[in-house]
């Protein structure tokens, strides 16, 4: 009975003894300021840093966020766990009179997983809803470049299902990979199935069921779907404007917006226009010219050969025909100004036949997935 109640004052002692300190770095700390800040004196800290600096760790990239943890006993530090990341993780161990540091290796895994997708108010929310990261977003946008706007053409109720692998760290989806098959299922662009394919030269590329080129001559878009952030992409809306004298399509972009070169082509124009501000154009195949206005920032150079999906600028509010941050993008065929909304423009080479059975074969597994009943769905009659 007295060795049990002796037992437990000890343990309670013990735990009295154990003291944790949760920080993160400030803006403008150092590693070692904040373990000053944490009580600790310079020859400890002095201590650390060489644990630190023994097991890689660069204290150039620390940075604001990263999250320390100190464990005491007896008042002593005796563990320091320094978090850069999910996937970054220093610890300093006291052993004996010295600090020993080492890195830890995360265990993660990869998943093929199915994602589903139903827009409220837009794909970014809708992600979020799902339980997903909201990159997907991105990710599936530029599967679906060529069918869909993202800025235009998403509709309240539009569905999403995709196949994709996914980085997974204690239940927790820390980033997306390939995405492997995707339908979109849209009131206004109708329903699109993308399948990723592996040609016998190594490329990747997208296909529907049937064996045509995902990949059209021309994006549906100029404006890769990139909403800077998350607090402002949710309320972000674009306005489209399309009027007989005004020669193309005003996308309501928040400036730094990423622009795409809609098609292959030449850069002909990139300057500085009275009207248009920072304007670019590029020259493409069956006479087709598209310009670009009112950027912030041109990444090209006159007659430079840029491909499809090239980030050429950066959407901003420059010039004089401007009212607030915008996209003015628009579309010459044969020298005169077209609406680049109705054009319909034609798709890659399809797959060659003699490739179709290694294609289905390919493609059978994430098809399968896809056209899986959704979990949700279960049960509901
Ligand atoms: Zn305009």
């Amino acid at each position: 009975m007295l060795v049990a109640a002796a037992l437990v004052s000890l343990l309670l002692s013990a735990q009295d003894s154990t003291l944790i300190k949760n920080r993160r770095l400030d803006r403008n700390q150092t590693v070692a300021r904040a373990l000053y800040d944490a009580g600790l004196d310079e020859t400890t800290v002095n201590a650390l840093h060489g644990a630190l600096s023994a097991a890689e760790f660069n204290f150039k990239k620390a940075r604001p966020g990263d999250q320390l943890r100190l464990v005491f006993r007896h008042g002593q530090l005796d563990v320091l766990d320094y978090r850069r990341s999910l996937l970054t993780e220093w610890q300093v161990r006291r052993e004996g009179d010295r600090y020993i540091g080492r890195k830890r290796e995360i265990e993660r895994e990869q998943r093929v997983d199915t994602v589903e997708l139903t827009v409220e108010s837009n794909v970014w929310d809708a992600a979020i809803a799902a339980g997903e990261r909201p990159d997907i977003a991105v990710t599936l946008s530029d599967v679906f470049a060529w069918d869909v706007d993202f800025y235009r053409d998403v509709q309240k109720g539009d569905r999403m299902r995709a196949v994709v692998e996914k980085v997974i760290h204690k239940g927790r989806t820390l980033e997306y990979g390939r995405v492997l098959a995707a339908e979109y299922i849209g009131s206004s662009v109708g329903t699109k199935k993308s399948f990723r394919y592996k040609l016998p030269d190594g490329t990747e590329t997208f296909f529907t069921e049937d064996g045509l080129s995902a990949r059209k001559t021309f994006l549906k878009s100029p404006l890769k779907y990139a909403t800077v952030t998350s607090g402002f992409g949710s309320r972000f809306h674009p306005v489209l404007n399309y009027v007989g004298k005004h020669n193309g399509v005003d996308y309501h972009a928040p400036t730094g917006t990423p622009v795409w070169a809609v098609s292959d082509g030449t850069v002909v124009r990139a300057g500085w226009d009275e009207g248009g501000g920072n304007v670019v154009c590029i020259k493409h195949v069956m006479s087709f010219e598209s310009c670009y206005m009112h950027l912030s920032k041109i990444l090209v150079k006159p007659g430079q050969k840029i491909a499809q999906k090239t980030v050429l600028a950066e959407s901003g509010n420059t010039g004089k025909l401007t009212t607030g941050p915008h996209l003015h993008f628009a579309l010459k065929r044969g020298g005169g100004w077209v609406n680049p909304l109705n054009q319909n423009f034609p798709r890659a080479e399809p797959l060659p036949k003699t490739l179709m059975d290694d294609f289905r074969g390919q493609i059978a597994d994430a098809a399968t997935r896809l056209a899986a009943r959704p979990m949700a769905a279960f049960g509901t009659k």
